[in-house]
């Protein structure tokens, strides 16, 4: 069966790729699939953002579709973040958002924060399923490691050993990681329907 993955991000293709060929599906990234689109992400949810995604291009292709939308809470900053993690204050490196969440931690006691993904899968006949994962953990001091991306050189997972997630191996991320979380329940669904 046709599965597309609804973004243009090759890296995230190729990993979507790699975990839905083997359950079966033809897996394309939405240019392979000449699916030329960009989708405003209007949404107040990362739900709203991962369906309203998944809904356009199922509207154009009619298959089965993957869309996925993520982000930091920081608990201290009302959740921020969240949403905009991706061009946070309108920063344009993830090392000046990462050093804009540290200053707004400056001080504070509470580093609780969390990341979130949800995964929005529409079927064949265009039911919508949502599927999310959450990793909670706290805001290092400092930045510190050079593996992963994002805010991974920040953030230090509630059950790993205190270092980073930047600092450990990437297989750490594909056990404990809310993208690793949602997928498998995804995973979990597709192999009972
Ligand atoms: P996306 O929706 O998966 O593209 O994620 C949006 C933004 O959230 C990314 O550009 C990163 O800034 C942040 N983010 C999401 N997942 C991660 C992660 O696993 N590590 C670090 N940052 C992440």
């Amino acid at each position: 069966m046709k599965l597309i993955i609804a973004s243009k991000n090759k890296g995230k293709i190729r990993e979507y790729k790699d975990i839905f060929e083997p359950l079966g599906f033809q897996v394309y990234g939405q240019d392979e699939a000449n699916i030329h689109l960009d989708v405003e992400e209007t949404g107040t949810t990362f739900e709203q953002n991962a369906a309203l995604k998944a809904r356009a291009i199922y509207k154009l292709s009619h298959c089965c579709v993957i869309s996925d939308d993520s982000g930091l809470e920081v608990e201290a900053l009302g959740g921020e973040p969240g949403l905009y993690s991706a061009r946070y204050k309108g920063l344009q490196t993830e090392h000046e958002r990462r050093m804009a969440v540290l200053k707004g931690l400056e001080g504070k006691e509470n580093r609780n924060a969390r990341f979130v993904t949800c995964i929005c899968f529409i079927d064949e006949t265009g039911e919508e399923h949502l599927f999310t994962g959450i990793w909670n953990g706290v805001i290092a001091e400092k930045e510190e490691g050079t593996n992963g991306f994002g805010y991974d050189p920040i953030f230090i997972s509630g059950d790993g050993d205190g270092k980073t997630t930047a600092s450990l191996p990437l297989s750490f991320k594909e056990t404990h990681s809310h993208r690793a979380k949602a997928v498998k329940k995804l995973i979990a669904y597709l192999q009972a329907r």
